[in-house]
């Protein structure tokens, strides 16, 4: 692809005679045949993000696992299970995802604050290669959970290192105030605790600070933090296998500036060589930045409408398929899909549900008329996976892009697949 027309941060995204393409593929084509609102995603956008970790991690002993809650659709795990990624999973039927996209089970990590003893089996019996647990009283029922089955269940302990990576604060994960991990000082109480427990295999320890982090200050003080732990966990006698250091890094939604991953990995190894930990296995836990300037959502203008204060133009996507602004009044940059002349109008871009937190975009300046198309950018991460059925919408299809190939690999939502689990009742 030429760099004429491409879109700043969005490699894979480009117009062409007027029209913006993914890859080789025009979005207007797509919305023809399969209708809006319609999520579409560049495979050599997720497989460039993964290759900037494996860069980053050359000759290392490193494992990424893709922290599927950013984009758990099956045709997007089946890339990075195929591009032999591990998963990061926080629930079961996460867990049964991706075992259903081909995840060598022995690379799947177990995060989450409320994992249940089903849960707990399902993720024995598959053959987990990791839980990260969360709590002490965790670690005692996962114990009793791993005895009665016979499996004894491999542990890292989740840490809250205190540090503020200075994002927003619904996305913060890692300061005391966080539900997350366990305190930093009864780390090493806990992990004796843990070593003692029969059901258990203590071997690694985690943390994951937050989300959309856009400096590598915060990590390198987490991972000063963390490694002073493993060592005092380590005087007494207990042997930490891996270091994981969760996911995070941002991506540029409206102009933010993250560290690439191989220039934040090069930072963050020659701390971990200086202090003797180069040579640990190393997980990573990147969820957006997989995935998140992936994927673009192309939705209709149904109608504009002007008025005293302000002019809206209404679109068929809404916060039930794109969840994020309404949630952590997050910025979406939204293009014409077929660029043309003609004066631009100041919009607040919203959708059809019955909510006025029910917006994509405020103040967009936009040459457009009911029947056109627009493109949300950076749709890729916390969109789809946070879909939902409200104001009974059906969730939207998807297509994965590859140069000139489009795969749908999620049909759209019918009716009848959302009235299918209920019942009128007695
Ligand atoms: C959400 C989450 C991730 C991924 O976060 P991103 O910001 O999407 O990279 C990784 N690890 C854990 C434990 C998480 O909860």
């Amino acid at each position: 692809m030429s760099t004429a027309g491409r879109l700043p941060g969005h490699p894979h995204i480009a117009r062409k005679n007027a029209t913006l393409h993914v890859e080789g593929v025009p979005l207007s084509a797509l919305a023809r045949e399969h209708g809006t609102p319609l999520f579409v995603y560049s495979k050599q956008w997720m497989l460039d993000a993964l290759g900037a970790y494996q860069r980053g991690f050359e000759g290392r002993d490193a494992w990424v696992c893709y922290a599927i809650k950013a984009n758990s659709s099956l045709g997007v795990l089946r890339v990075f299970a195929e591009a032999g990624c591990g998963f990061d999973i926080v629930s079961g039927g996460e867990l049964a995802r991706v075992l259903a996209a081909g995840a060598d089970p022995a690379k799947v990590i177990f995060s989450g604050v409320g994992k249940t003893k089903s849960e707990m089996r399902q993720a024995l019996a598959a053959g987990i290669g990791c839980f990260n647990v969360e709590s002490e009283a965790e670690i005692d029922v996962l114990n009793a959970v791993a005895l009665e089955e016979g499996r004894p269940a491999s542990i890292s302990v989740r840490i809250n290192p205190n540090v503020d990576p200075k994002t927003h604060p619904y996305i913060s994960t890692g300061l005391k105030g966080n539900k997350f991990g366990v305190a930093h000082d009864r780390a090493v109480a806990i992990y004796q605790h843990a070593a003692s427990l029969p059901g258990l295999r203590v071997v690694g320890i985690d943390c994951h600070i937050g989300s959309q982090i856009t400096e590598a200050s915060p990590y390198l003080e987490a991972l000063e933090r963390v490694l002073d732990l493993v060592e005092a966990i380590e005087k007494t006698g207990i042997v930490l296998h891996h270091l994981d250091f969760g996911g995070g890094l941002g991506i540029d939604y409206n102009g933010d500036t993250p560290p690439a991953a191989d220039a934040l990995w090069r930072q963050l190894l020659a701390r971990l060589d200086a202090r003797g930990f180069g040579r640990r296995r190393l997980i990573v836990e990147p969820g957006r930045s997989l995935v998140g300037n992936a994927g673009v959502c192309v939705t209709e203008v149904l109608y504009t409408k002007p008025g005293a204060e302000k002019n809206f133009c209404i679109v068929d996507a809404a916060m039930n398929d794109l969840p994020r602004p309404a949630m952590y009044q997050a910025f979406h940059r939204i293009v014409p899909v077929v660029e043309r002349q003609g004066e631009a109008v100041t919009y607040d871009v919203v959708g059809p549900v019955c909510e006025s937190g029910d917006w994509i975009g405020r103040d967009r300046a936009l040459t457009v008329e009911a029947g056109e198309l627009l493109a949300v950018l950076s749709a890729g991460a916390y969109s789809m996976a946070m879909a939902s059925n409200y104001n009974t919408r059906g969730r939207a299809a998807e297509v994965l892009v590859s140069g000139e190939r489009a795969n749908l690999i999620r049909r759209r939502e019918t009716i009848e697949d959302q009235l299918r689990s209920e019942r009128l009742g007695d």
